[in-house]
């Protein structure tokens, strides 16, 4: 599928073409066809995944007809940071040069003046950080009466920085009516919570970030067949500490992944029964326990960690030499993520998978 399929205009297809993007990205492809036809998105998507394309594209061809009036914005964008902010405008002005959108950038660091002529005028775009688009809102300079299109980016990001309220806030300031672009990387239930009562019917489009495993880990597995159904769980276990045996000194650190909670709780006991030191790292477990766990596991006095994905996925966990997967993952893309927690900064890895 290249971008002439996903009806764009001319315009937009002349300065892709410039860009020498011929081919949408997943999130594009799935997305862009939706956005066109007016419908509310919710995204599940990471940055790299050509995400911002994906509502930018579609948004200046919708708002390429009608005009914008005085402090009243066509479509407001929010971003959790200046960066980001500054980032989407970026495209919109690299994507919109063959049409004549007028936009502003309400965000930290640039003076309320020269922002302030610009949302007089009226515009098509504007793009903003929370806090300082309320700022903007209670000196009266902008209305939001008129948003006929509004995006939440990076809405984990937005939750982790206390914007909740504020974007709360400002999704009641907006008509009702409006088209609404969520996008999230992750969905946490507050942010669930949110989509749920802003949302109308919201299509739901999801990629996770292309990834490709290093080159550096060297991958194995090892098959599995129980000898006694009774027995399976514990045969498993030991077959899990002769691999780690068998890798010897090799094995500085490790992290091993189990698909569920309370596996990773018996994985991590039954090691330490066994003399290995280990700890187990979940969701169910309280922050002060994850932390020291982590701590520790970072400073080399814990040799291995029992994880499950959701606990190691936001966490900044250093490389270890290996990674063994107690159960295959059953997302596809999720071993992709767990053994490229090895094999890190040019270093050698290992990856070994029980299956
Ligand atoms: P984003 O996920 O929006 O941060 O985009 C990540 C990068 O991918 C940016 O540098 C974009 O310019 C680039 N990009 C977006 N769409 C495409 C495409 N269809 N083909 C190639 N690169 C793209």
């Amino acid at each position: 599928m290249t971008f002439k399929d996903l009806s764009l205009s001319e315009e937009l297809l002349r300065a892709l073409g410039e860009r020498g993007y011929q081919n949408p990205t997943p999130i594009q492809k799935q997305a862009i066809p939706h956005v066109l036809m007016a419908r509310d998105l919710l995204g599940c998507a990471q940055t790299g995944t050509g995400k911002t394309a994906s509502f930018v594209l579609p948004m200046i061809d919708i708002l390429d007809q009608g005009r914008a009036r005085m402090r009243m914005p066509r479509s407001l964008i929010l971003e959790p940071t200046r960066e980001l902010a500054a980032q989407v405008a970026e495209n919109f002005d690299l994507y919109g040069k063959y049409h004549k959108l007028t936009k502003a950038l309400l965000i930290g660091g640039v003076t309320f003046g020269e922002q302030d002529k610009l949302l007089d005028r009226g515009v098509d775009v504007l793009i903003a950080t929370p806090g300082r688009l309320l700022d903007h809102f209670e000196r009266g300079n902008v209305l939001l009466n008129d948003v006929k299109i509004l995006v939440i980016d990076e809405a984990d990001r937005m939750l982790d920085m206390g914007f909740i309220p504020d974007i709360e806030r400002i999704f009641k300031l907006t008509p009702f009516t409006r088209q609404t672009l969520f996008f999230s990387a992750t969905m946490a239930p507050e942010i669930e919570r949110i989509t749920n009562t802003f949302l109308s019917a919201p299509v739901r489009v999801e990629t996770a970030r292309q990834a490709t495993a290093s080159e550096r880990i060297k991958q194995s597995v090892v098959m599995f067949t129980s000898k006694r159904k009774d027995r399976e769980a514990s045969e498993k276990r030991e077959l899990l500490r002769q691999v780690i045996d068998s890798e010897g000194k090799n094995c500085t650190n490790a992290i091993i992944f189990c698909n569920r909670k309370t596996d990773v709780d018996i994985c991590s006991k039954s090691l330490k029964k066994h003399g290995y030191h280990a700890a187990p790292i979940h969701g169910d477990l309280d922050q002060t326990k994850r932390t020291e766990t982590l701590e520790s596991f970072r400073e080399g006095g814990l040799q291995i960690l029992v994880a499950s994905d959701v606990a190691a996925r936001g966490l900044d966990i250093p490389s270890v030499s290996h990674v063994f997967n107690f159960d295959v993952p059953i997302q596809a893309e999720d071993y992709i993520h767990r053994i490229g927690r090895t094999g890190r900064a040019g270093r050698d890895g290992t990856a070994i998978m029980i299956c």
